[in-house]
């Protein structure tokens, strides 16, 4: 037998190798296999078996890793579909579908020695002092890890082995899970009775699952007549190889099947689950999946790696931790250490775990049979990966969700436009929980317009007359604060008032930022780190009174400590943050009231539940509102709404304070009104007139290089070719070339062409050929981005 094997490294093609008869049990499509290739050893996975191979003399597969297929068909059919609609190399498609810690080549379960108590055929032996202390020790516990009966027995491996020596004891390798949660108790929990909100949205989920397989058998028929999608068929089978299959090109958001669209009767498998802030989304989630695994099926959650918190994960653990239900829920995590990693995953391929929760990677997990996937906070921008490949975690889910016949769950309290545009198009069913669940009011939302406090010749101030009564009255009143700005550092600019120099990076096209804690100008796009200037760095200008201006979150916080020096205020970005402690840390703090006030950038906005929490101010609410990005409004309504979700969590009323340049904004005057509907027409308005997404697609091209004459040579001449291979298509738009927002990062600079069109599929199709013909010097790199969501 042949293995058709896709290596690691780039090369967008197949090899063959032998499959040695003492391997042969252990290969199918989806090994992870070591090979040789050239004079090195590399890593790959088998995509395909074949009977007989073109080229002679092959060489064998070396080894293979894992007692398992690492990659199932399922997720190597995924991994397919994302290297032909983002457009880039099946091999690095197929890299992002397995976690490092499961690729790599020693890859393992942890073995300990163990040590167990045989049954004694008669009378037990007089046994020396020290051993009798060890056999006691195990008459409690017949079993345990040996390292942990030295301690206990206070004596050394040599007394286990004599006891072995007597036929009492065994010692062996076993294989010890690492169980990142071990130490955590976690008390089980019961369903909450729903409120009709919740139960209509959970019924109509079940529904779907139940009708689940003949309702997703009759859509693939319809699928499968369409065009432009297949998701069955001889044209799917994973035994093949890669490149004799065309690969189903099941459009995310343009040609998802159209299903009859009544609100009333959900007959779609994707649903939108709108529900503000605290509405109880989590507890539909939970029953959802408890009738799933009623079923014999798992889920998968995905939640945005900064709201997979503890006690995000403990609400799955706990309610699954006992009961006819019980399943392992496992965590994919960057934080856990890589063989937590690697036992976490195997805890799901071998079935034991039933959930999978994790953040954008999770989508890959390989849980079968899936019946269910949540998407939590759909809207957010991190389910989009920045790096090829790059994927959208939620519309891989739609995709996964399909081919597999589960029920997809979308929950956010600002969904993405596309996600509620799908919903109007009948593609997906709305889902509404337009209430708190725990009967809480929405926060008051004020608006204070911030032009009122400039006055010529001095600093905008950082707090307006009312939000600085508002702190003084909740911090005299014992409750607590939390005050935001999307802003590290100090002042964002250094900038000398007599000949206009500003220290800007070296690296970058940005200007460099003071952090005054640090004494250091950082720049926030590299790193890069500049001593601070005393005099005006310009040769002829050496004027000493250059000035600082433009607010960061560390000004806020020594502003604070001289207006508030009574409160204790803790400042919490990434700067602060180093280690993953601090970030649970300043929580825990905040939790039992040590802390008054907490400042901090966007990392405090998402999920956090405190419940005397009161007053929420938002510093400067218009600097998201002034990016080149279409998503601007947005984000700012995102944000907004979002922050202020966290006030009035508790019994006592929440307000929120939003300090603007530009009040009037309808961004923000929604935000004010938490009327998303209201953004949604608004916002859908602009979008119709320039084609943006949800309306038309787009996809982004950059060019990088350090050589900017070469960069915008090559983006001329990119632009000069895609006119020829699909400037004639009907609903295409190119647009460019033009230096990208940041025209240099980390010492490259970058030009974009955007391409504007109905449908993305066929034109990824197009794209992935013209790239491969493409010739480009050696040192300026394309990147293709389906789909971007960041412009910069
Ligand atoms: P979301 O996920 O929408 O932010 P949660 O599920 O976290 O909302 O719910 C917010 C709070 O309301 C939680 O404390 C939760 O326990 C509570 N809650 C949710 N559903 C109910 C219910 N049906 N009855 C009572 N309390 C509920
Ligand atoms: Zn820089």
């Amino acid at each position: 037998m042949i293995a058709r094997v896709t290596l690691e490294i780039a090369l967008r093609k197949e090899f063959d190798y032998f499959i040695p008869p003492e391997l042969a049990e252990q290969v199918d499509v989806g090994s992870r296999v070591q090979v040789p290739f050239g004079s090195r050893k590399v890593l790959g996975c088998v995509t395909g078996l074949a009977e007989e191979s073109a080229h002679a003399a092959l060489k064998p597969i070396l080894k293979v890793i894992g007692a398992q297929t690492l990659v199932t068909p399922k997720i190597l059919k995924l991994a397919r579909w994302i290297g032909e609609y983002y457009c880039c190399a099946p091999e690095t498609a197929l890299k992002s579908v397995l976690p490092e810690a499961v690729r790599h080549e020693q890859a393992n379960w942890r073995e300990r020695l163990h040590v167990r108590a045989l049954p004694v055929p008669g009378e037990l032996p007089k046994l020396p002092a020290r051993q009798k202390e060890v056999w006691r020790i195990l008459q409690e516990r017949p079993e345990l890890p040996l390292s942990e009966l030295l301690v206990l027995a206070k004596t050394t491996a040599a007394t286990v082995r004599r006891l072995e020596d007597r036929g009492l004891v065994t010692i062996a390798a076993e294989i010890s899970e690492r169980d990142p949660y071990a130490r955590e108790h976690i008390l089980p929990t019961q369903p909450l009775p729903l409120n009709p909100a919740q139960a209509n949205a959970l019924a109509a989920i079940i529904t779907a699952m139940d009708v689940g397989k003949s309702e997703v058998q009759s859509l693939k028929s319809k699928v499968q007549s369409a065009p432009q999608a297949e998701v069955q068929g001889s044209k799917f089978e994973v035994q093949g190889s890669m490149f004799d299959v065309r690969c189903s090109m099941l459009d995310v958001q343009a040609s998802a099947p159209t299903p009859p669209s009544s609100p009333s009767s959900p007959r779609s498998s994707t649903f939108l689950l709108h529900g503000v802030t605290g509405s109880g989304k989590t507890e539909v989630y939970l029953q959802a999946i408890a009738h799933v695994l009623e079923q014999g099926k798992g889920a998968i959650v995905l939640v945005p790696e900064i709201s997979l918190t503890p006690q995000t994960v403990e609400r799955f653990k706990a309610r699954f931790s006992s009961g006819p239900l019980q399943t392992l829920v496992a965590v994919l995590h960057s934080h856990l250490s890589a063989g937590e990693r690697h036992d976490e995953w195997h805890k799901i391929r071998q079935g034991r775990a039933r959930i999978a929760i994790g953040a954008r990677s999770a989508i890959f997990a390989p849980v079968e049979p899936l019946g269910l996937i949540v998407v939590d906070e759909e809207h957010e921008h991190s389910y989009k990966q920045e790096e090829a490949p790059r994927y959208h975690a939620r519309d891989v889910a739609i995709v996964r969700g399909q081919m597999e016949g589960a029920v997809v769950v979308l929950g956010s309290a600002t969904p993405s436009l596309e996600s509620y545009y799908n919903c109007g198009k009948g593609k997906y069913t709305l889902l509404k929980l337009p209430e708190r669940a725990d009967d809480k009011k929405m926060p008051v939302v004020r608006i204070v317009d911030m032009r009122q406090n400039v006055r010529p010749g001095k600093a905008v101030s950082i707090f307006s007359p009312q939000l600085k009564e508002a702190i003084a009255r909740r911090v005299e009143q014992k409750e607590q604060v939390i005050l935001f700005l999307n802003r590290r550092g100090y002042s964002t600019s250094l900038q000398c008032p007599l000949c206009g120099y500003v220290a800007e990076c070296p690296n970058c096209s940005v200007s460099l930022t003071y952090h005054r804690q640090e004494q250091k100008l950082c720049c926030h796009i590299c790193a890069h780190v500049a001593p601070v200037p005393t005099v005006c760095p310009n040769e002829k200008c050496r004027n000493p009174a250059i000035r600082y201006a433009g607010v960061g979150t560390q000004k806020v916080e020594a502003t604070l400590a001289k207006l508030f020096p009574q409160a204790r205020t803790v400042r919490m970005d990434s700067d602060v943050l180093k280690r993953k402690e601090d970030y649970r840390r300043i929580l825990g703090d905040f939790r039992v009231g040590k802390i008054d006030i907490l400042v901090g950038t966007q990392m405090i906005a998402k999920g956090l539940h405190f419940p005397n929490v009161t007053l929420v101010g938002i510093i400067y609410a218009d600097l998201a509102l002034h990016q080149p990005d279409f998503r601007a409004g947005e984000r700012t309504f995102q944000l907004l709404t979002q922050v202020a979700g966290r006030a009035g969590r508790g019994d006592i009323e929440g307000e929120v304070f939003v300090q603007a340049f530009t009040p009037f904004h309808p961004a923000i005057q929604f935000a004010r009104r938490h009327d998303f509907e209201g953004f949604y027409e608004q916002e859908m308005e602009f979008r119709e007139q320039l084609k943006y997404p949800p309306v038309g697609r787009i996809a982004l091209l950059t060019l990088k290089g350090r050589n900017e004459e070469k960069v915008k040579f090559s983006a001329d001449y990119l632009k000069h070719e895609l006119d020829k291979a699909v400037g004639k298509t009907k609903d295409l738009v190119i647009m460019g070339p033009s230096p990208a927002p940041l025209v240099k990062a980390e010492t490259y600079y970058r030009y974009q062409i955007m391409l504007r069109a109905q449908r993305m599929a066929a034109l990824s199709q197009r794209l992935a050929l013209l790239i491969q013909s493409l010739k480009l010097p050696e040192d300026v790199t394309l990147a293709v981005d389906i789909d971007p969501v960041d412009l910069a």
